[in-house]
């Protein structure tokens, strides 16, 4: 059952009420250390007549008092006790008979007891019954005047209480801008449209600029996704609305979808602004997925969450920036256009990143003179801005620890190890490991600058990404929509690089080919099966199988061949991968110098774009085809 979020809170507090009022009144019964006996009127006047009884007190048909002393009492003479267990009693209390007792008030007189009669609406009674109703409604009136501080709002009293727990940031509050984001130089320049747009979305428009609606941040945690956010706040001076998905997930029922429709409302309110959402993947996994409670809660949040995506008329000017670690989860329905339709990588820092981010975390920092950021730069690859900030914090505690009135070399490197020891195997690749990985991505890339007709490379890289322990990035000089066999072997031999390179070089191979192996299978089986790319079969089309675009597994298809057919598919896949691993190696071989350069300017630099491979191939000697070796 799905209740509006204000009828919850409402029972929420219904409930927390009757448990006060309990409590409450558990407080002001008679303290169970004195001990009272409810007993008959006959054994009240035998103890009356006895002189047992010291006072009594009259209210409404009760009649309550003391005894001069503590009595014991056998369990057949008491009608009910504080306890159990003990069997001497000071206090007592009795119920009169319906029937006025004439003897009653002259016998207490003869006995000598003190008598008083209470009225039993006396004003104490009904002030004590409506205590806790007191305390409850000032606890919710502090509640909600919490909320509104938090909002940001005026509204109804009940509007409030579903309100978002968004927090608003304006420039004068938070003022971050690109200067503290070290790095990140692409995704900065990317960013740089949306905060020209926010600046003065009216001109924009009227020039006719098409601006994305939402913006999905993608990157290990702690690479500064949520510091980016808040930077193109301040840059663009608009408000800042956060919230992190996996707070949806921790509400009551119903809570997660109408907060998202608060945020969105506030948000729609103080336009131009910006909305952020931290741990997208905590809503945002497909649907239909994951399994127990929670999820129902889950995909109405996401539902919500998209309906508010499609909501916005263009005149809304306010921008969705979403961040995830996992985009691979992501319900395909949130990358759809007009909503998170554009992706922007916030990746791992390289070594002269590294530099940069220590660089603003020392800024406000006595630091000494011997301390050299580029050394714990190079000495920490990895690692990402959340982990430098926390050793440069470590060095400054050593450093304090020590009474130090400076922060030295020596407590930086205490701190790096430290934060290395700390991180495990994160990510952190031993030096064998990376010089492979470093020889692989080199193989990749000299057989891609090798052989004709390939994509000119983008971008080498050994810092690991996703499931990738590095990169070698192409980028075709334009779209093209038909590849020529030539074209399509060459890049096969362009994918096996960098298992081939691992072998001359190694004389072994690692599991790190996995992918291009893949890749590679996908390709020789496309030419073979659907591209009629094989001289043997001629142009004809072989179904496969093909693969589910979500499930990424393959749906069968009924066979139309032969199981001769089929065979020679196979040897004709297994032709097409074997020449392109000739060419491969061919290329490597006759530039087996230039391999351990490259692979070895890789493990210093970390990562290589365009420019710096011209560089490097200009430095050094020139590139050889196959039929040049000697
Ligand atoms: P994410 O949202 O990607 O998990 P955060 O933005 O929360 O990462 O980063 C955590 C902290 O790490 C930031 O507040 C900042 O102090 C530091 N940090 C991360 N990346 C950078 C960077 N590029 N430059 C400066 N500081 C950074
Ligand atoms: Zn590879």
């Amino acid at each position: 059952m799905h209740m509006n979020s204000p009828w919850n809170r409402l029972l929420l507090l219904i409930v927390l009420l009757l448990f006060l009022n309990g409590l409450y009144s558990m407080m002001v019964a008679p303290p169970a250390t004195e001990r009272s006996a409810e007993i008959g009127y006959s054994l009240f006047k035998q103890l009356l007549k006895d002189d047992q009884i010291a006072e009594v007190t009259l209210e409404g048909d009760t009649l309550s008092g003391h005894f001069f002393a503590p009595i014991a009492l056998a369990p057949e003479q008491r009608i009910a006790t504080t306890s159990e267990s003990i069997e001497s009693f000071e206090r007592f209390e009795t119920v009169l008979p319906p029937v006025a007792d004439t003897e009653l008030l002259p016998l207490l007189e003869e006995h000598d007891v003190s008598f008083k009669a209470q009225k039993t609406e006396d004003p104490p009674y009904w002030l004590i019954n409506l205590l806790p109703w007191l305390i409850i409604i000032g606890i919710w009136l502090l509640i909600l005047n919490r909320a509104r501080k938090q909002g940001g709002l005026t509204g109804g009293l009940l509007n409030k209480m579903g309100e978002s727990g968004a927090k608003l940031y304006t420039r004068e509050k938070s003022p971050i801008t690109f200067a503290e984001v070290a790095g990140q130089a692409e995704a900065k320049q990317e960013l740089q449209e949306i905060i020209i747009y926010l600046r003065n979305p009216e001109k924009f428009s009227r020039l006719g600029g098409q601006v994305p609606r939402g913006v999905l941040l993608t990157g290990p945690p702690g690479t500064g996704k949520t510091l980016m956010a808040k930077a193109v706040a301040g840059e663009a001076g608009v408000p800042f609305y956060s919230i992190s998905a996996s707070q949806f997930i921790e509400m009551f029922v119903g809570v997660g979808a109408s907060r998202v429709r608060d945020l969105f409302n506030t948000a729609k309110k103080n336009a131009p602004s910006i909305i952020f959402v931290d741990e997208l993947d905590a809503v945002g996994r497909a649907r239909g997925t994951g399994l127990g409670g929670g999820h129902d809660e889950r995909e109405q949040t996401l539902n919500q969450l998209l309906s508010e995506l499609d909501g916005f008329d263009p005149h809304d000017e306010v921008i969705v920036l979403a961040a995830t670690n996992r985009p691979d989860v992501l319900d395909t329905a949130l990358l759809r256009p007009g909503r998170f339709d554009r992706l922007v990588v916030i990746g791992r820092p390289d070594w002269r990143d590294r530099v940069e981010i220590l660089k603003v975390h020392t800024r406000n920092m006595p630091l000494a003179d011997d301390v050299n950021l580029e050394v714990i730069a190079k000495g920490t690859p990895g690692m990402v801005g959340a982990d430098l900030r926390g050793l440069v914090n470590e060095a400054a505690l050593i450093a304090a620890r020590e009474d130090d009135d400076m922060v030295r070399m020596n407590h930086m490197e205490q701190a790096k190890d430290r934060q290395l020891m700390g991180m495990e195997r994160k990510l952190f690749m031993s030096d064998l490991e990376r010089h492979i990985t470093a020889v692989h991505e080199a193989g990749h890339a000299l057989v891609a600058k090798a052989l004709p007709h390939t994509d000119p490379i983008h971008k080498i890289t050994i810092i690991p990404r996703g499931q990738a322990l590095g990169i070698t990035q192409q980028l075709p000089t334009d779209d093209r929509y038909h590849y020529n066999r030539s074209y399509l072997l060459n890049r096969m031999s362009v994918m096996l690089g960098g298992r081939v390179a691992e072998a001359v070089v190694f004389k072994e191979t690692s599991t790190g080919a996995q992918n291009d192996l893949k890749q590679v299978m996908d390709l020789a089986e496309k030419m073979v099966c659907q591209w009629g790319m094989s001289e043997r079969l001629g142009p004809l089309s072989y179904p496969r199988g093909e693969e589910h675009p979500f499930l990424g597994r393959k749906l069968t298809t009924e066979k139309t061949f032969s199981e001769r057919t089929a065979w020679i598919i196979d040897q004709e896949i297994r032709q097409l991968v074997n020449s392109a691993e000739t060419a491969a190696k061919e290329v490597l071989n006759a530039n087996r110098k230039l391999l351990d350069l490259l692979a070895q300017r890789l493990l210093a630099e970390e990562s290589i774009d365009q420019e710096g491979f011209e560089r490097f191939l200009e430095g050094n000697e020139k590139i050889r085809l196959p039929a040049e070796a000697d």
